[in-house]
């Protein structure tokens, strides 16, 4: 069954080789700028050599060091330098974590409450933030073509949501070339995740979506059919570009658009990243397999779709095609080198299942996944089958 929906989308992308240099049409000429970067990987494959090249007529200062799992005590840090420095406009050059801190620092600066904290903790719904626009190095997350973001926080040992429709990117620059100079472990975890997000908005009940369920089937049978090229050569430009659109395709919105969608095993993968900083795609490898066989019943119907449509399996009942589906995925996050149980990543995780279920229970997340029927309960269950 269709639902009814609303879409919108304001994100304007450029995509394509050598086009990190229009960057200088996209930013107002009088805008002050906070280039935000991360560990500096920019200043070694020549992007922000690229981007201040373009930039060299706009008054632009720098803040670097945004970690992977974008850090709340490092942001602080960089909303004062915006709230000191008079910033007018931000501009990320990053992967994920720099543009989900770009988010987060949009919001923050026109944030009116106490602490910015509370626009996680909260759930505050930025309506308009400070302008910005994106430079992506690291096809994976959407990131750049979406209005949400992830922060973590040490100190409490927590990974939070946050967005709204006024943290849409204004632009985002999508140079497919930018892959050569990424290691082969970000490499498969963007695949990894871009896949989950897909399968996020698809491996839900009821089906009907016609439009949709393809839409989604496309997405997923074209990151497999360029994972392998895409890891044997970062080169290969047609393999890139196809790699880095399939990625912003995943999670711009367009394919959750009236049907249900779960983000279950983002909730539940993001809990193992602020407990053992465990790589964000590899906690969905580790939950995914678990969350889909604990709900196969309700599930079983589209996963044997997905296992007939994305992995051509033709032959048997429903139960054995989506079963196959499920060991299908296994195998082929196995093939990435992705490890997809927890004990393959720490020797702590006795008692994980309980404080996950703990946490969602204290934060009131009484109900997830499409149809908010998914309790701490069965949530503990889950990461117990996934130790
Ligand atoms: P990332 O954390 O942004 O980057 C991972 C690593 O790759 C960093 O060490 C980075 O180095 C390096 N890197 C990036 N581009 C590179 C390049 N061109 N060459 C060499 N190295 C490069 O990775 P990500 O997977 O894109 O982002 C993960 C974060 O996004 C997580 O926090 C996750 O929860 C979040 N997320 C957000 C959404 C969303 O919709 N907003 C969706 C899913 C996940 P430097 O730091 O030195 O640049
Ligand atoms: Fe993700």
């Amino acid at each position: 069954m269709m639902n009814n929906f609303e879409f919108k989308n304001p994100t304007k992308i450029i995509f394509g080789k050598d086009t990190i240099e229009q960057v200088k049409n996209e930013i107002p000429s009088d805008a002050k700028v906070l280039l935000l970067y991360g560990g500096g990987s920019i200043k070694k494959n020549g992007i922000y050599e690229q981007v201040k090249t373009a930039l060299a007529n706009i008054n632009v200062i720098e803040f670097g060091g945004i970690p992977a799992n974008p850090e709340y005590a490092t942001l602080i840090e960089a909303l004062k330098v915006i709230k000191e420095e008079h910033i007018t406009y931000l501009l990320a050059v990053g992967g994920g974590s720099v543009i989900d801190g770009t988010k987060f620092l949009s919001a923050a600066a026109v944030f009116k409450g106490d602490s910015p904290w509370d626009i996680l903790a909260n759930k505050v719904r930025t309506e308009k933030g400070m302008p910005f626009g994106t430079v992506l190095t690291l096809p994976a997350t959407g990131s750049e073509m979406n209005s949400g973001a992830v922060i973590t926080r040490k100190e409490t040992k927590e990974k939070l949501a946050m967005g709204g429709p006024g943290l849409f990117p204004e632009f985002s620059i999508l140079d497919p070339q930018v892959i050569t100079s990424i290691p082969q472990r970000q490499l498969v975890n963007g695949l990894t995740d871009a896949f989950m997000h897909v399968l996020e908005q698809y491996m839900t009940y009821p089906i009907g979506a016609l439009l949709q369920d393809r839409f989604a089937e496309s997405i997923l049978q074209t990151i497999i059919e360029v994972a392998p090229k895409v890891l044997k050569d970062p080169t290969d430009y047609n393999a890139a570009a196809n790699f880095m659109w399939s990625c912003t395709m995943a999670l711009n919105g367009l394919i959750q658009k009236g049907v249900p969608t779960d983000w279950a095993v983002h909730a539940m993968g993001h809990e193992l990243t602020a407990l053992f900083g465990i790589d964000h795609a590899r906690t969905l490898a580790v939950i995914a397999p678990s969350h889909y066989k604990y709900n196969f019943e309700t599930k079983k119907e589209k996963l044997a779709q997905y296992g007939e449509r994305v992995w051509n399996i033709t032959k048997g009942t429903i139960d054995d095609k989506a079963y196959g589906a499920i060991e299908k995925t296994i195998t082929f996050f196995h093939g990435l080198g992705i490890n997809t149980k927890l004990s393959d990543y720490t020797k702590d995780y006795e008692g994980t299942a309980e404080e996950i279920a703990k946490r969602f229970t204290h934060r009131g997340w009484l109900g997830l996944g499409e149809h908010q029927t998914l309790s701490p309960y069965m949530v503990e269950k889950i990461v117990k089958m996934a130790y």
